[in-house]
């Protein structure tokens, strides 16, 4: 089936799709090797905190799996309150566009001195 995206942009949020080409990695950190990792995407995932730790329990009690979540920063005060949980996420990868003014630029509401320092 071949999808028209063009025709297909009715959707006010972005339409993602990750295509993860491997799982392979060289750096064969501790901590890493061995691990199942959940990563959590949006859009926002962070204006699903309350989804993201249902889901992280449910997780939790088949197994001891850590957590990836891509985040703009904006709601991360409110995400790290869960001490606890946040100490299951072995990455919080907050996205910048490039320097203060750049990022500012591109990302009007989400002012980097303010938000993300
Ligand atoms: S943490 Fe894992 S994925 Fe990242 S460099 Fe180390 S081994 Fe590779």
């Amino acid at each position: 089936m071949k999808i028209n995206f063009e025709q297909e942009k009715i959707f006010e949020e972005p339409i993602i799709f990750h295509l993860v080409v491997t799982a392979k990695c060289q750096g064969k950190c501790k901590g890493c090797i061995n691990t199942f990792y959940v990563a959590f995407y949006g859009g926002e995932p962070l204006l699903e905190l309350d989804k993201i730790l249902k889901v992280k329990k449910i997780l939790d009690s088949y197994y001891n799996f850590k957590y990836i979540i891509y985040t703009n920063g904006l709601l991360l005060r409110n995400f790290i309150k869960f001490k606890e949980e946040v100490l299951d996420f072995k990455f919080i990868i907050v996205s910048i566009d490039g320097k203060e003014k750049q990022h500012n630029m591109v990302r009007p509401k989400i002012d980097y001195k303010k938000n993300l320092s």
